[in-house]
């Protein structure tokens, strides 16, 4: 049972998510997994051993979703991800200029390209609070540079 030490759990690793997944994505990846694992759902050939651990898959699930499905903990839960981990994990790539990322007028976004192909995004309503920047295919970051 609870042992009293606090995990930080990855929650959109639990759901098979990514944290660039919009809410849909993640309330369709939750639902294909809850209905997988669900109790209810079990058919009654799976061992005990197995089901036991299909229930608690279920219940992490079910977990994850409450955190992720909700915007304000949402939002909680990735500041503290940015603050936490990606400083003290994930390298940062790239010290990155404000003014030199491109501005997406259709998504109303700043975004620079990452060496992997893919790609940073910042939106507008983040340049105010966010500095560290995750590419959305690999895990490098970059930090934001705002001369003003
Ligand atoms: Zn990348």
């Amino acid at each position: 049972m609870a042992t009293g030490r606090l995990v930080q759990k990855d929650w959109y690793s639990m759901l098979g998510a990514k944290s660039t997944d919009s809410l849909t994505e993640l309330k369709q990846k939750y639902q294909k997994l809850a209905i997988k694992y669900h109790p209810d759902k079990q058919s009654a050939d799976v061992p005990a051993g197995e089901l036991e651990e299909r229930v608690q898959r279920f219940i992490e699930i079910d977990q994850a979703w409450k955190i992720l499905g909700n915007e304000e903990t949402k939002k909680e839960y990735d500041l503290q991800q940015r603050e936490s981990e990606l400083t003290h994990y994930w390298p940062i790539d790239a010290h990155v200029h404000l003014e030199d990322m491109s501005w997406d007028s259709v998504e109303e976004c700043y975004s620079s390209v990452c060496r992997c192909g893919g790609k940073y995004t910042l939106s507008k309503n983040e340049t105010e609070d966010v500095s560290l920047v995750c590419c959305n295919t690999c895990s490098l970051i970059i930090e934001i540079i705002k001369d003003s």
